[in-house]
């Protein structure tokens, strides 16, 4: 009986595998017509300052819907991206798009934006001379351009290599363009990196601000005890995901200077950014 049990199990999964590996064989050829293909955009979402309300910055967060089916979420198809090596293109891609956006928005309102980067670009020869000279054609200065990193990056680094990956951050800092932590306290060793890495702002998880409004003691202290960190290493930070106002109250009264989440607006498109800037409806009326 119980091998029969198991040979049941075999039965059911394998073409469950087999449609997943299906999946991603055809992920994988579509993206590679992505780029090309115009099948890539981009949409901002909204940095704000949590005491008037203004936006200070927007993040570039990719979309991608190949042509006659749904979009392909994010989680989903930038890991691909990654292991395939497609990302070292689609990279270069954002960032050229995001400055060519970004560019009027920095010279209308002084507002920078944020770009992810996954490690595989990073670790490109020339990543440095990359953002640089994207960021001179598209006259954009280079202090008006963040570029967000994980801890999960570093992971599976030998020390030889993470001494090379922060002396290009540190280059790159050195001309003005500055480094955010994305996604904060999820991993196992973010103070640690914290203490290592050249970094000027800390994106909060927001894995946090949901626990916050759980009334979740612990939660509240680990964020205050970052918050605070963070402020005596004049590390700059923005919580994410702040959906609800008793957070986005919570968060300032605990020193957050900076926020993002549905609360002030998702992640729209770059039209709607230019509407967004010239009404700034989250402005305290002065
Ligand atoms: P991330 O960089 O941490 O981006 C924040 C994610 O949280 C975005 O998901 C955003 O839409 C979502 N979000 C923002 N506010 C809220 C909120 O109030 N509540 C909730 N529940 N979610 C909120 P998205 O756009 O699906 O992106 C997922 C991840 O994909 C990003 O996480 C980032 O790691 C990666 N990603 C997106 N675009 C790029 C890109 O151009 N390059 C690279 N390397 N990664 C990217
Ligand atoms: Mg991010
Ligand atoms: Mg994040
Ligand atoms: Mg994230």
């Amino acid at each position: 009986a119980a091998k029969n049990a198991g040979k049941d199990q075999v039965t059911v999964f394998a073409p469950a595998l087999r449609h997943a590996q299906l999946e991603r064989t055809r992920l994988t050829a579509g993206l590679r017509q992505a780029v090309e293909g115009g099948e890539l955009v981009l949409n901002y979402q909204p940095v704000v300052n949590l005491a008037g309300g203004e936006i200070r910055a927007v993040e570039a967060l990719l979309r991608w819907s190949p042509p006659g089916s749904r979009p392909v979420p994010p989680d989903v198809f930038i890991p691909i991206a990654e292991e395939t090596g497609l990302i070292v293109p689609i990279g270069r891609w954002v960032l050229e798009q995001a400055c060519a956006d970004a560019h009027r928005w920095h010279e209308q309102y002084g507002i920078s934006v944020t770009v992810n980067i996954s490690g595989r670009q990073l670790r490109e020869e020339d990543f440095t001379e990359m953002v640089l000279g994207t960021l001179a054609r598209y006259g954009l200065p280079e202090g008006a351009l963040v570029l967000e990193i994980t801890e999960s990056m570093l992971l599976a680094t030998t020390p030889a290599e993470t001494q090379r990956l922060i002396a290009v951050l540190t280059a790159l800092r050195e001309h003005g363009v500055r480094i955010a932590m994305d996604d904060f306290g999820t991993g196992y060793s973010s103070l640690s990196y914290l203490r290592t890495l050249p970094v000027d702002i800390l994106k909060i998880d927001r894995s946090f601000t949901t626990a916050l409004t759980d009334d979740d003691q612990r939660t509240r202290a680990f964020t205050k005890a970052i918050l605070e960190l963070a402020a005596s290493l004049r590390v700059d930070t923005v919580v994410e995901g702040v959906e609800l106002h008793e957070q986005a109250v919570l968060l300032q009264r605990m020193g957050c200077p900076l926020a993002q989440g549905y609360l002030f607006s998702p992640p729209v498109s770059a039209l709607q950014i230019d509407n967004l800037l010239s009404l700034n409806p989250w402005r305290h009326a002065a």
